[in-house]
C-alpha cells in the first residue's frame, strides 16, 4: 500500500487542476498512472516525487455542494472527504487566493486540525507576483504556512511536493 494524499478544499479552488499538475507534469517528474474501479466518489491518481511513490485521492466536487458557502455540509458528501481523509496520510488543502479566506475554508481548517493528520495548505491560483504575497492571508487558519502554487502555470508545486514527502 502506497502512502495516500487526500486533496481537499471548496468547489472550485483548483483541486483537481492542481492534482493533474502533480502527477502529469514530466517538468516535476511526476507521473500518473490512473487507478481503475475505485468508488465513483473518489479518484486515485498514482504520483511520484523525489524517488517517492504515493497516491492522490481527489475529493473533489465531493466535500461539499454546488459550490454556494450558504448551503449547509451535507452529510453524506463530507462523509465521503472524511473517509478519503480517514485513510489518508497526508492532506494537501486547496484554497484559492482570488477569493480569500472563505467562511467554508474555516470550516474545513477546523475539521482537518480535529484529524490531527499533516496538512499543506495549498494556497491556488497565485498566477502572479501580488497574488504570491495575498497568500500570507491564509496564515490565519491556523495549519501553517501557506505554499502559494498556480495549478495552472505550474508555479510553485516543486516547494509544495517537496514539503509533502517529508510527511509520507
Ligand atoms: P475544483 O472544483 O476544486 O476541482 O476546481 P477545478 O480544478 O475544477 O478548477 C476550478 C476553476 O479554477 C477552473 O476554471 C480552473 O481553470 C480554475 N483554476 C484552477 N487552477 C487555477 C490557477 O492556478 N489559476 C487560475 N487563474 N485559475 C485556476
Ligand atoms: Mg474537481
Amino acid at each position: 500500500n502506497l502512502p495516500l494524499v487526500a486533496i481537499v478544499g471548496r468547489p472550485n479552488v483548483g483541486k483537481s487542476t492542481l492534482l493533474n499538475r502533480l502527477t502529469r507534469d514530466f517538468r516535476f517528474g511526476a507521473i500518473a498512472v490512473d487507478v481503475p474501479g475505485i468508488t465513483r466518489d473518489r479518484t486515485y491518481h498514482r504520483a511520484f516525487w523525489n524517488g517517492i511513490d504515493f497516491e492522490l485521492v481527489d475529493t473533489g466536487g465531493l466535500v461539499f455542494d454546488e459550490g454556494r458557502e450558504q448551503v449547509p455540509f451535507l452529510k453524506e458528501i463530507r462523509e465521503q472527504a472524511l473517509i478519503a481523509l480517514n485513510e489518508a496520510t497526508a492532506a494537501i488543502f486547496v484554497v484559492d487566493s482570488t477569493v480569500g479566506v472563505a467562511d467554508l475554508d474555516r470550516q474545513i481548517a477546523k475539521m482537518i486540525r480535529r484529524l490531527g493528520l499533516p496538512v499543506l495548505l495549498a494556497v491556488n491560483k497565485c498566477d502572479d507576483e501580488q497574488r504570491y504575497l495575498d497568500a500570507n492571508e491564509f496564515w490565519k487558519l491556523g495549519l501553517g504556512e501557506p505554499f502559494p502554487v498556480s495549478g495552472i502555470h505550474g508555479i510553485g508545486t516543486g516547494d509544495l511536493l517537496d514539503k509533502l514527502v517529508e510527511y509520507i
